[in-house]
């Protein structure tokens, strides 16, 4: 089996690996229908994180189960299935508080961008779906394994409800999924700030009713203006960088909510700053499993078309232009196909 190595800075290479098999009773094997290259996956890949050893790749899943250990009782090969980024067995206090990325026995799944993957906790972290999805409803089935899973914990951990004044920092795949899923949990007004012309359409599309083009000072002037001085309700931070979690704080208003999803990057909060700003801060690696239920049956009945964020498709073996076209910032996401 050949699948994603990254050996270093802009150095992925598409080579044959271990064919992955049952190690422990409660592991599945899954055959990927599809995969793709997340936005986080980038930061090693531009040398912002370093890579210590060839390091296999791939977080993002979706297939149809091919075999199953002894102990595996809630899927059976045959079966479409999705899972998170962190195999969890949901059943540990932490998972049962909804946090299944926090589980005790949380296992890292990285190694996704290949044909075969091995899923740990099969039980917990797996959830199939009604049946074979037909091929186009695929890619939105794919979404829900992070990056739309990820959008909606952060307008969920922003408190969005009914008629909110939501802000979405960030129009990687995971922002403009924020933009959905404040749509979908009825925000009144969503702002997003997007620079991009093809990623700013594809927010309207989503829901959002503003484009705010500002960063940083700027962009917390313009959110102040646009909310008659008082900030928005509900802050969704998509990003990870002080530039960008500053910007969320300070436009939140007094008692207002901050959805932090963006994996953090050389961000420290100043004490005093945090203290008189009088916000909620909630966020973190979204509990995609809670959601997985309730998500897969808006894409199932054809309520939500989260896939909309793939703009490329490539063969699985052409993976190495998938990170380029995203480093490159020529594809918002790019979905690959074995
Ligand atoms: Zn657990």
């Amino acid at each position: 089996m050949r699948g994603a190595v990254l050996y270093g800075s802009r150095d992925l290479r598409f080579e044959e690996r271990e064919t992955p098999k049952i190690i422990k009773p409660t592991d599945a094997i899954i055959r990927i229908s599809a995969t793709c290259v997340c936005g986080s996956d980038l930061w090693p890949y531009r040398g912002i994180q370093p890579v210590a050893e060839p390091m296999p790749m791939g977080h993002e899943y979706c297939g149809i189960v091919e075999e199953v250990g002894s102990a595996v009782r809630s899927v059976k090969p045959g079966q479409f299935v999705i899972g998170s980024f962190f195999a969890s067995d949901n059943t540990c206090p932490n998972c049962q508080f909804g946090y299944q990325t926090s589980c005790q026995h949380r296992e890292f799944v990285t190694t996704a961008q290949a044909p075969l993957l091995r899923v740990p906790l099969a039980d917990g972290t797996l959830v199939a779906t009604p049946d074979v999805p037909s091929n186009d409803m695929v890619p939105s089935l794919l979404a829900l394994s992070d990056v739309m899973g990820t959008g909606w914990f952060a307008a969920d951990a922003a408190n969005v409800t009914r008629g909110k004044t939501v802000v979405v920092i960030g129009d990687g795949a995971v922002g403009l999924l924020g933009v959905l899923s404040a749509k979908q949990l009825g925000a009144e007004r969503i702002i997003a700030m997007s620079r991009h012309e093809s990623r700013q359409k594809l927010a309207r599309e989503f829901g959002a009713t503003d484009i705010v083009t500002e960063r940083g000072d700027e962009g917390v002037e313009r959110i102040e203006q646009l909310t008659n001085g008082i900030g928005a309700d509900s802050v969704l931070e998509c990003v990870g960088t002080q530039q960008s979690m500053m910007q969320a704080i300070q436009s939140t208003r007094r008692g207002g909510y901050v959805g932090y999803v963006g994996v953090p990057h050389g961000v420290e909060l100043n004490g005093e700053q945090l203290f008189f700003a009088h916000v909620h801060l909630h966020g973190g690696p979204a509990p995609v499993r809670r959601y997985l239920p309730d998500l897969i049956k808006l894409v199932w009945d054809r309520k939500i078309n989260p896939g909309k964020v793939f703009d490329m498709t490539l063969p699985l073996d052409h993976v190495a232009q998938a990170y380029r076209a995203m480093d490159e910032r020529r594809a918002i996401k790019t979905l690959l196909r074995p």
